[in-house]
């Protein structure tokens, strides 16, 4: 008997409707005769909406409540389907992250998977139960629920799967993982097969449709990821080891950045001061004696505190947090490619923009732009490099 990990993510569970879709997809499988454990996100958008509401109470909210708040919209979802799963006559049974055994670094909002102790799901699973798991959480060693990012679900699948040495299968509402999000490129085509580097590498980009940290996790215990549409065809795009040949592998567009320009002196601190606010940056290329640093905001929830101890702190330092973001060609070797970084200065020349900064690594090369040129930046350089 097969055991397979599935995960559906928050456009597949949206409204009760695709939760008892999710719900007849499951059971058709559990009746086929693999053993199931399912791992689901917050209905749509939830989590958002969770978050919305917590900057309506405080523009800085605590991380620790707010990963007591955020979990709620798994804990929703997974009650749910397994309602709707013993409505068709499956057993089943919700678990939240700490009851499925995902223990966790005490990092709140950012924090990351140290083990998985599946025994109650495996124990379920024996007596012949869907089991489905709260993607997005886990517990810390000092019994603290904790969130693992934006994204998170997918980490939760793959750890899942390597826990119970499963196969696993991520649902969402695209088939498999394309050259370029096909709402914006919707002429990108889907990739059969990446490596797990250049699935990291787009994810990192902004590619949403895999996270990175799931990818990292897929790689280092050598599980498959396939990625599938929820309710679409057989379509799907595998994520394994790959020969490492070079090639292009996608465009990945990143919104919500923040660019943190301080003096080439000013770095190491500056680093520092970020990174102990949980907002890690990364350096890239600016002009001569600045140091341009980049940071995600996604998961720092609140950064205006920390731009004004910036400011105090850092002479001269200039701070962009609004309407900045990156384009990315993602794939091994492009950086030695010169017209890859060509492509997208062109792209970006041609709707009269600038870059604000740019980066190279040997899994892609990026510009950062405001958000206004991202889109037909990535349009124009998926059309030049990739077609
Ligand atoms: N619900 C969480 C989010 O929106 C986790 C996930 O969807 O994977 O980020
Ligand atoms: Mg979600």
């Amino acid at each position: 008997m097969a055991v397979v990990v599935q995960k559906y993510g928050g456009s597949s569970v949206a409204d009760v409707d695709k939760l008892k879709r999710v719900a007849a997809k499951v059971a058709a499988r559990r009746r086929a005769g693999d053993s199931v454990c399912v791992v689901v996100s917050a209905m749509g958008d939830a989590t958002d909406d969770l978050l919305r509401l917590a900057k309506q109470v405080s523009a800085d909210p605590p991380r620790r409540e707010l990963d007591m708040l955020l979990t709620a919209g798994e804990r929703i979802s997974m009650a749910l389907l397994s309602i709707a799963l013993q409505e068709q006559g499956v057993e089943a049974i919700s678990f939240t992250g700490s009851q499925a055994g995902i223990i966790t670094t005490d990092a709140h909002a950012t924090a990351r998977i140290l083990e998985v102790r599946p025994t109650r799901v495996r124990e379920e699973l024996a007596l012949g139960k869907v089991v489905i798991v709260a993607g997005f959480q886990g517990v810390s060693a000092r019994k603290e629920i904790t969130t693992l990012g934006r994204g998170g679900s997918d980490t939760t699948a793959v750890a899942m799967a390597a826990a119970l040495g499963a196969d696993c299968e991520i649902y969402s509402d695209v088939a498999g993982v394309f050259t370029a999000d096909p709402r914006l490129v919707p002429w990108a085509r889907r990739q059969a097969e990446l490596s797990y580097e250049e699935m990291q590498a787009l994810a990192r980009a902004g590619a949403r449709v895999l996270n990175a940290q799931a990818v990292e996790f897929a790689r280092t215990t050598g599980i498959t990821i396939r990625a599938r549409s929820t309710f679409g065809g057989d379509e799907e795009t595998v994520v394994r080891a790959g020969s490492g040949a070079a090639r292009i592998a996608g465009v990945a567009v990143e919104e919500e950045l923040a660019l943190v320009d301080v003096a080439a002196a000013d770095e190491q601190r500056a680093l520092a001061l970020l990174a102990a606010a949980h907002a890690p940056a990364t350096r890239v290329e600016g002009a001569v004696g600045r140091a341009v640093l980049v940071v995600a905001l996604e998961n720092v929830h609140g950064f205006e505190p920390l731009a004004a101890a910036l400011r105090r702190e850092f002479d001269g330092v200039r701070i962009t947090a609004e309407g900045i973001g990156a384009v990315t060609v993602v794939g091994t070797g492009v950086a030695a490619t010169p017209r890859v970084r060509e492509a997208l200065l062109a792209a970006l020349a041609g709707l009269g923009a600038v870059p604000l900064a740019q980066e190279s690594g040997p899994l892609g090369v990026t510009v950062y732009a405001e958000t206004r040129w991202l889109a037909d930046t990535a349009r124009e350089a998926h059309r030049l490099l990739i077609g």
